[in-house]
């Protein structure tokens, strides 16, 4: 099987899987007891949270451990919506964040907030101009992802950040896609709040985490026992959160080289593409480093359905995703091609083609001998 689906997940790197053992087994013990067992596991989770918070470059104790980078963008949109209602009732968004992003914000919507959805050009990127032009009585908080999950783009974080705080207006990204690709401390981001999720870069599923910038406050979604700061109720995920602060460590150490060699694998695959002679369009930015994700492409055959093309890759042994999100059944085309003026039938043809960790030239040597194979024979 050759995986090329890293942004919908990845595998748990075994060095993760290592450090987590302990914490099934003899440090089992719930971080709020007194006694050793439970102190042990209170060091386990305290580790964690210097190491995440390293890999950031905040305080510890600006970071909160959630059940995953949902929680961690609901948290930070609503928790903050709610603790400062007071002081406005607007928010600007884009239309290309994740359904965690979107969704809470339509949720707010219900509450009486009013949300602005910005635009985004071909590309995928948000005007940080148009950040400006919105700006309103009663802005409370900007949220914009750092990169997207479908077509890798990077948004121009440092501008809005920079425009954020001229303004004293909060700043939310959700860096899910980001933080273990490209550089996430949070200063030079500009953001105030953060979220993470482990799974996408190597970590367990069912963990994140949320930076929150000192002296901000949120209003907790969770109500029970005064974990994590009485913002996020619950006995923590020990070995999910112990795991996803290794996953940052080891990110930090091997994220930049890691970065070049996804990058030329990538490249190796469109140069692959254009030998063959294969008609394809692309919906991910490559030209300049600084526009989009290195192990991420998103591309579009002439002539042929997305869904169709990841199956048939799929009986190769070979795992990608779609652009589409299935709803009730009809498959709609994405709302981040829609939001990037892609037509209707170039968004059903995209597949999105994820590189990470474990892909090697050989596997992609492979992907690129297949693929076209497989692209001329549908569409004949
Ligand atoms: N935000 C983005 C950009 C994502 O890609 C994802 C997952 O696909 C999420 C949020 C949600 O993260 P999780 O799966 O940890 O809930």
């Amino acid at each position: 099987m050759i995986y090329l689906d890293h942004n919908a997940t990845t595998p748990v790197d075994q060095r993760v899987i290592e450090v987590m053992e302990p914490y099934f087994r003899e440090t089992f013990g719930n971080p709020s007891s007194s006694h050793q067992i439970g102190q042990k596991a209170r060091e386990g989770v305290e580790r964690s949270r210097i190491q995440v918070a390293s890999f950031l470059g905040c305080g510890s104790e600006e970071v909160i451990f959630t059940s995953s980078g949902t929680e961690s963008d609901n948290l930070a949109i609503k928790g903050f919506a709610l603790a400062y209602k007071d002081q406005g009732d607007h928010i600007i968004t884009s239309k290309i964040e994740h359904e965690a992003v979107l969704n809470s914000c339509k949720k707010l919507e219900g509450l009486g907030f009013r949300v602005t959805y910005l635009s985004v050009d071909k590309m995928g990127r948000v005007d940080p101009g148009e950040v400006k032009k919105e700006i309103a009585e009663g802005t409370l908080l900007i949220s914009i992802m750092y990169a997207n999950n479908e077509v890798g783009t990077i948004q121009p974080l440092q501008e809005i950040g920079k425009t954020a705080k001229e303004r004293s207006i909060a700043f939310h990204t959700d860096a899910v896609q980001a933080v273990g690709k490209i550089e996430s401390k949070v200063n030079v981001i500009g953001c105030d709040l953060l979220s993470l999720s482990a799974h996408k870069i190597y970590g367990p599923k069912g963990v994140g985490a949320l930076y929150i910038r000192k002296g901000f406050s949120l209003s907790p979604l969770l109500h029970g026992g005064p974990h994590e700061r009485r913002l996020r109720a619950g006995t923590e995920n020990v070995p999910g959160i112990v795991g996803l602060g290794k996953a940052c460590e080891i990110a930090s150490m091997e994220m930049e080289e890691e970065g070049k060699r996804l990058r030329s694998l990538r490249n190796r695959i469109l140069e692959g593409l254009k030998i063959d002679g294969v008609k394809f369009i692309l919906n991910t930015p490559v030209d300049d480093p600084e526009e989009s994700l290195p192990g991420t492409l998103n591309i579009s055959f002439a002539g042929i359905e997305g869904e169709a093309l990841l199956q048939a890759l799929d009986l190769e042994g070979i795992s990608v995703s779609t652009g589409s999100a299935c709803e009730s059944g009809s498959i709609d085309p994405s709302h981040v091609l829609f939001a990037m003026g892609i037509s209707r039938m170039v968004a059903k043809r995209a597949i999105r083609i994820s590189l990470g960790r474990g892909n090697t030239q050989e596997e992609i040597d492979k992907v690129i001998e297949i693929l076209p194979k497989l692209v001329k024979r549908l569409i004949s």
